[in-house]
């Protein structure tokens, strides 16, 4: 395949690349070459020419509860624990009937493709035949990711509590069975969060963790009342971080922490050297009130970090915007904390593109080797009577875009169409 356009992509956070009129060539999943002249080989081949359009890499976000998708802005007047229990847990019970799952499923993938989210790690619910659904209809799509079925044996309402073995048994038959029938979509351990897994549960989700080689995603230290009920839940661990790294949970360079906004010095040390991604959603942080990630001081102190959206905390799983509120949230930060510089939108993007894209090997960049996942974005209509830059023109879409914008999606080497007629 042979596309001409204008790329840019961000592979570090300080260095952003454009390359203008150039020509990209992919074999298969994987780029070939960017070059400023098509190269003679490829002469009489044909070409997608994308014009002015910018093309950019495709978003991943590392963070998504796929059940929740249909609360998106709902009930954001309580806190975290609240918000919990009077919205999520409801809705999550419904997803037992797998009709009603298999919609929603439909509606947020179709979404996820629209907004140019092309790969995800999700949450799920606790019920196996919704979480599977969720894998087959990703695999469906043509998009790519990690789908957890989520583990919780305490702290739940009576149909959202799992028996411990049971909760074992299902997710090991999802590690096996993914792995047997899919290609581009695998199982990752999702235990909630703390709170609501028994040590027993923990342990066991550490050892299959260990058996199969499987990443693990979950919650840390979102909320200062969920950080002090794990101190009361596990009075001999000193901190939340040593609770997921004392049962296994913290593997290495395998696991995705959201939020990790209450970070002792000692924890930031351990999430360090295990290498763990911590997730930070902006949106959901100021819509359930929980506080505010101290996202260049952590990059500064060497955590690896992530832009996600974390639907239904936050009320939109388009990453753009994520991408501009991740920049805005570290302003106010910086405006409380004068001796911390804020982050750019640039660098915001790529924590969305290149440093989540990483968590899947090769992606995120438009380099040899890498696999070829790109937005087309076209220029905006209401804004053509100036001359804009390319690095203007992603500026203005990571902040007021949406997907009217995204001409085309490709994701490993090839064009995705929208993925479901509902
Ligand atoms: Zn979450």
């Amino acid at each position: 395949m042979i596309l001409k356009g204008n790329f840019i992509w961000a592979p570090a956070l300080d260095q952003l690349e454009v390359r203008e009129h150039a020509w990209l060539v992919t074999e298969g999943e994987k780029i070939i070459g960017l070059y400023d002249q098509l190269p003679p080989e490829y002469a009489g081949q044909s070409v997608t020419d994308w014009g002015e359009a910018i093309i950019i890499p495709g978003f991943n976000d590392m963070h998504i509860h796929a059940p929740q998708f249909p609360n998106r802005g709902i009930g954001y007047d309580v806190r975290l624990l609240e918000w919990l229990e009077t919205y999520t847990f409801p809705l999550e019970a419904r997803y037992r009937d797998i009709e009603f799952a298999e919609q929603v499923w439909k509606r947020f993938l179709n979404r996820l493709w629209a907004t140019g989210t092309l790969r995800f790690s999700a949450f799920a619910t606790i019920h196996k035949d919704a979480a599977w659904r969720l894998m087959e209809l990703t695999e469906q799509a043509g998009l790519r990711g990690l789908v957890g079925k989520v583990n919780m044996d305490r702290n739940a309402p009576d149909n959202l509590r799992e028996e411990t073995e049971q909760s074992l048994a299902d997710t090991e038959e999802l590690i096996c069975r993914s792995r047997e029938e899919l290609k581009h979509v695998g199982l990752i351990l999702t235990p909630r969060f703390v709170p609501s897994t028994t040590a027993k549960l923990m342990d066991g989700l550490g050892q299959l963790g260990e058996k199969y080689d499987v990443p693990v995603q979950s919650h840390l230290s979102e909320n200062p009342s969920e950080v002090q009920w794990v101190k009361e839940l596990h009075p001999d661990i000193p901190t939340y971080t040593q609770v997921y790294e004392a049962f296994g949970l913290l593997r290495q360079d395998k696991t995705i922490m959201a939020h990790g906004i209450y970070l002792s010095d000692g924890e930031k040390e351990i999430l360090r050297e295990k290498g763990v991604l911590l997730a930070h959603c902006p949106f959901s942080n100021s819509n359930v009130s929980s506080g505010v990630m101290p996202l260049r001081r952590d990059l500064e102190e060497g955590l690896r970090c992530c832009v996600a959206s974390d639907v239904a905390g936050g009320h939109t799983a388009a990453m753009n915007r994520s991408v501009a509120a991740a920049a805005a949230l570290s302003k106010l930060n910086w405006l409380n904390h004068p001796e911390e510089r804020h982050l750019k939108v640039t660098e915001s993007f790529h924590l969305a593109t290149r440093a989540s894209g990483a968590f899947f090997g090769q992606v995120g960049c438009f380099e040899p080797g890498f696999d070829f996942d790109a937005l087309v974005v076209m220029p905006d209509r209401l804004d053509d009577l100036l001359e804009r830059t390319p690095v203007e023109r992603l500026e203005q879409f990571l902040y007021d875009g949406d997907d009217r914008h995204i001409a085309a999606r490709y994701c490993g080497g090839a064009l995705v169409e929208q993925p479901f007629t509902l």
